[in-house]
C-alpha cells in the first residue's frame, strides 16, 4: 500500500511517499526556517506564501525520488490539523486536487498524531502506550491504549517546551529555531543557577515552563544592569537541566502508574541529546521494565513521513475524508474514553 503525504502545518513544506506505514520511500522536506530567522519566529503570512511556492515542487520530487507514478498509490493523506490555518490550507488544497485527478481516496491525519507514529520507522508499537509529546506548540503526555486512541492524560498549563527553547535562546542572541543550539551549548556548561523546576512533586501530570522561561530572562537582565558576563554554556546548561528534570520525572511517574509497554517521545524536542540520555540512563538505574522508542533525528521535527504512518493506521481503518475537507487549525485528538485515571 503506497500513501503519498502532505505535511504544512508550519514551516516545513514536506511530501512522502511511504510503503505499508513503515518503509520510507522519499520524504522531501523544504524548511522556511531562513525565511523566518530575521523575525524571530514563524510568520503566518510568510508561510503560507512559501508554501505555495514549495509544494508542487516537493510532490514532484517525492514521486520522482520514490520512483512511482499515480496510478502506484493507494491514497493520499494531508495534515488538515492542528497548525497555521493558511498553511494547512495549501497541503489540505494539494492533497485534495491529486485525490480528485486520481481517483484517490483521502486521509485526513492529525499533526500529533503524526509526530507519535513516526516512532513506528523505528519498530511496531506495542499498546498500551505512553507517548510524551514535545514540540513547539505542545507538551503532553498522551495514553494510547490501542492504534488510533488518544488519551491526553497531562499538558502544558502555559509554554510548550520547544517554544521555551526558543524563546530562552533568543536572549541568549540564537536564531530561530533555537533548541538545537541551546542543546549543543548546554552540554558544554554545568547547571549552576538552579532555576525552579515547576510542578516537579505536585499532584498531576502536568506542565508550566513559563516560570522557568522567566527566571532566565530575569537572571540574564539582572546581569545585564550590573555590568556581570554571565556564562552562555552555563545558562543553557541550567536551562536545560530544569526542562529535562520536570519532563523525565513526571513522565516516569506516569509510566509507572499506567503499567505500559512503551514510552514514545515525539515532536522536535525529542531530537534533544540531553532529554534522550536522561531517560535513558533513569531506565537504566531504576531497572525499569520500560521500551523507550525515540523517533530518528530526522523525524522528529515536521515532515510527510510521519503523516504517511499516521494515515496507514488510519487506511486500514477505513478513515477517509471526503473533498469537502477543511483546515482545522485547533484540531484536537477525536476523544476516546478508555483512560480512567
Ligand atoms: P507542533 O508540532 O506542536 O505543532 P511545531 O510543528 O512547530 O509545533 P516541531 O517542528 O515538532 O514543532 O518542533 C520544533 C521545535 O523543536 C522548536 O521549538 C525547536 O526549537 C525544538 N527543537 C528542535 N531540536 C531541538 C533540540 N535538540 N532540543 C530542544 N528543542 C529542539
Ligand atoms: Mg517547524
Ligand atoms: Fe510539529
Amino acid at each position: 500500500e503506497l500513501i503519498l503525504a502532505f505535511e504544512s502545518s508550519c514551516d516545513e513544506t514536506s511530501v512522502a511517499v511511504i510503503e505499508d506505514g513503515t518503509k520510507i520511500l522519499s520524504n522531501i522536506i523544504a524548511t522556511q526556517i531562513n525565511s523566518h530567522k530575521r523575525f524571530g519566529g514563524v510568520v503566518p503570512e510568510v508561510a503560507s506564501r512559501h508554501h505555495v511556492e514549495y509544494v508542487t515542487r516537493c510532490t514532484e520530487d517525492a514521486m520522482k525520488a520514490a520512483n512511482v507514478t499515480y496510478d502506484d498509490l493507494t491514497a493520499v493523506a494531508v495534515t488538515y490539523g492542528p497548525g497555521l490555518v493558511g498553511s494547512l490550507l495549501i497541503g489540505v488544497t494539494a492533497a485534495k486536487t491529486i485525490a480528485y485527478a486520481h481517483h484517490l481516496p483521502l486521509i485526513p491525519v492529525n499533526h500529533m498524531a503524526g509526530h507519535i507514529y513516526a516512532a513506528r520507522y523505528v519498530k511496531p508499537l506495542e499498546y498500551p502506550l505512553l507517548a510524551l509529546l514535545v514540540s513547539g506548540g505542545h507538551t503532553e503526555l498522551v495514553y494510547m491504549k490501542a492504534a488510533g486512541e488518544f488519551e491526553i492524560i497531562g499538558d502544558t498549563r502555559d509554554d510548550a517546551a520547544g517554544e521555551a527553547y526558543d524563546k530562552i535562546g533568543r536572549v541568549l542572541g540564537i536564531p530561530y529555531p533555537a533548541g538545537k543550539e541551546v542543546d549543543r551549548l548546554a552540554h558544554l556548561g554545568h547547571d549552576t543557577f538552579n532555576f525552579p523546576r515547576a510542578m516537579i512533586h505536585e499532584d498531576n501530570d502536568d506542565f508550566s515552563f513559563s516560570g522557568l522561561k522567566s527566571a532566565f530572562i530575569n537572571t540574564v537582565h539582572h546581569a545585564d544592569q550590573i555590568g556581570e558576563k554571565l556564562s552562555r554554556e552555563d545558562l543553557a546548561a541550567s536551562f536545560q537541566a530544569a526542562v529535562i528534570d520536570v519532563l523525565v520525572t513526571k513522565t516516569i511517574r506516569v509510566a509507572k502508574r499506567l503499567g505500559i509497554k512503551q514510552l514514545v517521545v515525539a515532536g522536535g524536542v525529542a531530537a534533544n541529546q540531553g532529554l534522550r540520555e536522561r531517560l535513558a540512563q533513569v531506565v537504566k538505574d531504576e531497572h525499569l521494565d520500560l521500551d523507550v522508542v525515540f523517533p530518528p533525528l530526522r523525524l522528529c521535527g515536521d515532515n510527510g513521513a510521519m503523516v504517511g504512518a499516521a494515515a496507514h493506521i488510519e487506511l486500514q481503518k477505513k478513515h477517509f475524508a471526503g473533498l469537502d475537507l477543511n483546515a482545522d487549525p485547533s484540531l484536537e485528538f477525536a476523544y476516546a474514553a478508555t483512560y480512567q485515571p
